[in-house]
């Protein structure tokens, strides 16, 4: 199956076009990443693909006065794609988005219009034709399929199967599932795959999987990447960006200079989720990730009410992270990832959670004043920051407008921008047994 889109793909990298098949059913949208790999057949099987019923033996293009012009084999692909370089460019030099490449498909006739000498010849394989016949179409269909195979991925654009991934090694596991690092075949790219066993209904997991279709719209550099998800079974897999630090929660202490430029990059990323609509709903450590490239990223937010509810229903456990109204009941919102932000950044700050584990836990948050950082050994800035993401009044701890200026622990901070080259990776050595 090739991977195509009706009309929406408008971004493309700098190599990569944008090829526009016109049908009769409408436009289909490819997104082609190495143009220079396409080749005629490639072409072919890709339109044959979104136009099954029709014989379709070229196509056309139109040059710049409108006139048609045949593409039938390799050669003419190529003056094709160079003359559409020119127009792109030209359309870049005028600061203008590309078009795409529109090309009109040029169906041949029926198979049973062109037998018209009665001659046994068939333009589609049955392996039920006389032998020589058939051994020469499965060869033709064979060469197709491996050029299909070849522009599949070619065309591959964040979408993901099932039978394309390969399995490394298990990352981690919580109370939903279990994630791995695997590795996308198609799209040469290695991924963090998180597999959820959820029993429910075919009719749920539809809603499942068009409450997430939101992912595919988040675009931040503090939010992890997300491409794809899908079901086998009774399984969920969600395919993400791999994040080669992991999560925050295997670091020891970490120094508050290093933190302020964390809680700036987390900040950053709860604001971009507000302002899209989404409470993260599960803000800690383990759902903060770091890379190399000194990036901060958030992952496992509750975009998915079902998803929620339905990994809710197998939770056992607390989740000692939330804030005392979610704790009560009660109804809560942006106010509670801020609650969370403050616990979470207290125990990164101490190298332990702050409050007694596990007893009587959740009573204590609800009935006990919030831990405070001691003052001797953190700032006064980092200090306050806490406290006030710690308020047991939902409405007392910082609105989202003001959360940044208190995130701001330090001068350095605030001059900082995620993600830079002078990164937290650099200055403090990620590492699995400490960020120092
Ligand atoms: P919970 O299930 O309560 O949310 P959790 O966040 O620890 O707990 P998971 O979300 O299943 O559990 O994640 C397990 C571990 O996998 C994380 O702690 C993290 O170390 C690792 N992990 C998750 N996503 C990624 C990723 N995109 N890249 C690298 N490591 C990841
Ligand atoms: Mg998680």
């Amino acid at each position: 199956m090739l991977i195509l889109y009706l009309n929406n793909v408008s971004i493309m990298d700098p190599e990569g076009i944008v090829i526009r098949i016109k049908t009769p059913a409408g436009d289909m949208d490819s997104s082609v990443d190495s143009p220079s790999l396409l080749n005629f057949n490639d072409l072919l099987v890709a339109i044959r693909d979104v136009m099954p019923e029709a014989t379709v033996t070229a196509f056309e293009y139109e040059d710049e006065v409108g006139d048609r012009i045949t593409v039938r084999s390799d050669e003419e692909l190529k003056a094709m794609l160079s003359y559409y370089f020119n127009t792109m460019n030209e359309q870049r030099m005028n600061g203008l988005m590309p078009d795409p490449l529109q090309i009109f498909p040029r169906a041949g006739k029926t198979p049973g219009i062109r037998n018209i000498h009665g001659l046994k010849v068939n333009t589609r394989p049955n392996p039920a034709n006389d032998c020589t016949h058939a051994v020469q179409d499965t060869m033709a269909s064979n060469s197709l399929k491996k050029s299909s195979a070849e522009l599949k991925r070619i065309l591959t654009n964040g979408q993901i199967n099932a039978q394309d991934i390969h399995y490394q090694e298990q990352l981690g596991h919580g109370n939903g599932g279990t994630v791995y690092k695997a590795y996308h075949i198609i799209g040469k790219r290695v991924l963090a795959v998180k597999v959820i066993p959820l029993d429910i209904t075919v009719e749920l997991q539809k809603q499942i999987m068009s409450e997430l279709e939101i992912l595919y719209k988040c675009d931040s550099p503090y939010i992890i990447t997300f491409f794809s998800a899908f079901f086998v079974e009774n399984r969920i897999s969600i395919c993400t960006e791999f994040m080669d630090g992991g999560s925050l929660d295997v670091y020891k202490r970490i120094p508050e200079h290093v933190l302020g430029r964390i809680a700036v990059a987390v900040v950053n990323g709860l604001t971009y989720l507000w302002s899209l609509k989404i409470l993260h709903r599960d803000v800690k450590p383990s759902n903060m990730l770091v890379n190399t490239r000194g990036q901060v990223k958030l992952c496992d937010f509750g975009v998915s009410t079902q998803l929620v509810n339905s990994i809710a229903k197998t939770y056992v456990g607390t989740n000692a992270y939330m804030a005392p109204e979610r704790i009560s009941g009660e109804q809560y919102g942006i106010h509670a990832d801020v609650w969370s932000v403050g616990i979470s950044f207290m125990e990164l700050a101490l190298g332990m959670f702050p409050y007694p584990q596990p007893l009587q836990l959740l009573q204590c948050i609800v009935d006990e004043d919030p831990p405070v950082l001691p003052v001797s050994q953190f700032s006064e800035k980092f200090v306050h920051f806490i406290t006030q993401c710690m308020r047991r009044q939902p409405k007392e701890r910082p609105a989202p407008n003001n959360l940044m200026t208190c995130a701001k622990i330090t001068d350095v901070t605030s001059s900082l921008n995620f993600p830079v080259s002078t990164s937290a990776c650099k200055c403090f050595h990620i590492s699995p047994l400490g960020l120092y």
